[in-house]
């Protein structure tokens, strides 16, 4: 515990006990509190519930004048405002959501320096007025929530952030704390870039959340196998389920309410009341499963959130991050549950051509998936490979507790499955000029005579039937480990495949492919004991 020059507590530690009620700082919390009160500069990366707002509220409250927090999240900011006032913190915001009377409301307590933190949407920053507001004031801190939004490379870019650069030049002397759960050292060294945080010093929690266990899953009927998950291991408990489009989550929601799940669907298609009464009810109500887009859960503090399955794949590994770490913010066990399938890759990659911004823009979103797939794919410790994305050292090479740890998969030589299929690809570009998805793909390779097979005269093909040795689910296994290791490529509306540099290795004999056997029982990996 720091003591402070007099040999009694510290300014900072006092405030914590006696406005927020706790004994004791956490981590690097105290670090870097005692950093911003003496007015350093700081970069904080800390994983979700970590406890990043104490580390801009006490300095707030600790030193003279108006803390001044910039965050995207102003449909939380009257949440945020009414917990601080509740603790006898003067606080306030200004966003859109207000109306002229409210806001002059707060600028003028603001003025009267009759606020401890004044919360602000990064857009009112551009705004010249507000700007001249804050001159007229005096403030304290600059604290930035949510910093990674300041990075073009992350996954949640917004173009508002990069006006943050100019608080620097405005209020050189005013000290600025940047926060984030995100935390690549690309992101890291962009944030600190953009926001000219040159003397910053940075403060980098461990990211890895040992109570949560991470489980990824062949996605075979994935509302069943999540049922199945939820009756097996969790049942009565409150978790989390993303989907990526609104219909799936109405589906899911409502295939869980049939099999008696108290499920609740969020999205942005629904009004802004619904969206209101639900998340209201998933945080104070036991056991509800919010099936939900995204767009849920970004300062969401709920700590007893037991799971947190997805039922698509996520964009990328800082997605699906911060996604399961919104699971066991209490430190208790808690899963982190991934079904995914040859179908996720194939639509993400259309996505991703079809996505608006440049060529560069479309190298970075394809580099976030391949990532992920790398993740999904991997026959090592989730943990570790986690961990090492956000380049961190892992402590060991097994975690015990990831699906991979605890029923390590059987691997085993697909060098010769996977020239098989990369020919049947090369014989369709070579002889017949065409390209095609992994279903006709797998037909042509099983020897089926399907109707399009045969429109196609594909059964004429040298590599008609070669493949009989597996079967449907384990081709489609073969194909996303081709391209999780860069062996093949989806490209293109239809999701058809295409030949990658490194093919000509597998083809040319030139290269091994490793590849994982997929589980006995699809969904169950981690205790189903074996493949
Ligand atoms: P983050 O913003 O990093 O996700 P929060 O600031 O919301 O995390 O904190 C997560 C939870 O931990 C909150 O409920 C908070 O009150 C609690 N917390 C933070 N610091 C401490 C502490 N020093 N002692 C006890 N609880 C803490
Ligand atoms: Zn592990």
């Amino acid at each position: 515990t720091q003591h402070g020059p007099a040999g009694g507590d510290s300014d900072a530690l006092r405030c914590l006990r006696r406005v927020f009620g706790y004994d004791a700082f956490r981590g690097e919390q105290e670090a870097i509190v005692e950093h911003v009160v003496a007015g350093g500069d700081a970069l904080v990366l800390m994983p979700t519930g970590g406890g990043k707002s104490l580390c801009y509220q006490i300095p707030a409250l600790v030193r003279p004048g108006v803390g001044v927090v910039v965050s995207p999240l102003i449909a939380l900011m009257q949440d945020q405002v009414d917990a601080l006032r509740a603790l006898g913190v003067r606080a306030g915001f200004l966003n859109s959501t207000q109306d002229a009377d409210e806001r002059r409301m707060v600028e003028a307590e603001f003025l009267a320096g009759e606020l401890d933190l004044l919360y602000l949407a990064p857009e009112r920053l551009r705004v010249d007025a507000t700007l001249r507001l804050l001159d007229r004031g005096k403030i304290s801190l600059f604290a930035i929530d949510e910093a990674h939004c300041v990075a073009q490379w992350g996954h949640d870019f917004r173009p508002d952030y990069l006006a943050l650069s100019a608080l620097h030049e405005r209020w050189p002397d005013v000290p600025r704390i940047a926060l984030t759960a995100t935390a690549t050292d690309a992101t890291r060294r962009e944030i600190a870039t953009r926001l000219k945080l040159d003397d910053a010093r940075h403060f980098v929690a461990s990211f890895d959340r040992p109570n949560i266990q991470y489980r990824i899953v062949p996605k075979t009927e994935p509302k069943k196998q999540l049922l199945e998950l939820l009756r097996a291991e969790h049942a009565g408990d409150a978790g989390v389920v993303y989907c990526m489009s609104r219909k799936g989550v109405e589906d899911t929601a409502a295939f869980l309410v049939q099999h008696g799940i108290d499920a609740l669907p969020y999205h942005a298609g629904l009004d802004a009341a619904t969206r209101a009464e639900h998340q209201a009810r998933f945080l104070r109500e036991d056991g509800i499963v919010m099936v939900a887009t995204i767009a849920f859960g970004m300062g969401i503090d709920k700590p007893d959130v037991r799971f947190v399955a997805h039922l698509d794949l996520p964009k990328s590994v800082e997605g699906y991050y911060q996604e399961t770490g919104r699971a066991g913010r209490d430190g208790l066990p808690s899963t982190a549950w991934l079904a995914y399938g040859l179908q996720d890759v194939v639509q993400q990659r259309k996505m991703i051509d079809g996505s608006e911004g440049d060529d560069a823009h479309r190298r970075r979103l394809a580099a976030h998936l391949d990532a992920m797939l790398a993740l999904c794919e991997t026959v090592e410790c989730r943990r570790g490979r986690l961990l090492e994305y956000f380049g961190q050292e892992p402590e060991a090479t097994s975690c015990g507790n990831c699906d991979t740890c605890l029923t390590p998969p059987v691997t085993w030589d697909g060098t010769i499955a996977a020239q098989k299929f990369l020919s049947a690809v090369f014989r369709l570009a070579r002889e017949r000029r065409q390209k095609f998805g992994a279903g006709q793909i797998i037909d042509i390779l099983l020897g089926k005579k399907t109707a399009k097979v045969i429109q196609h005269d594909h059964d004429a093909l040298t590599v008609f039937g070669i493949g009989t040795e597996l079967s449907v689910a384990e081709w489609r296994a073969v194909v996303r480990q081709l391209l999780a290791q860069g062996l093949l490529a989806v490209e293109g509306e239809y999701g058809t495949l295409v030949l990658t540099e490194a093919s000509g290795d597998v083809l040319g004999q030139r290269r091994q492919v490793p590849m994982r056997r997929e589980p006995e029982k699809p969904g169950r990996s981690a205790k189903s004991g074996g493949a």
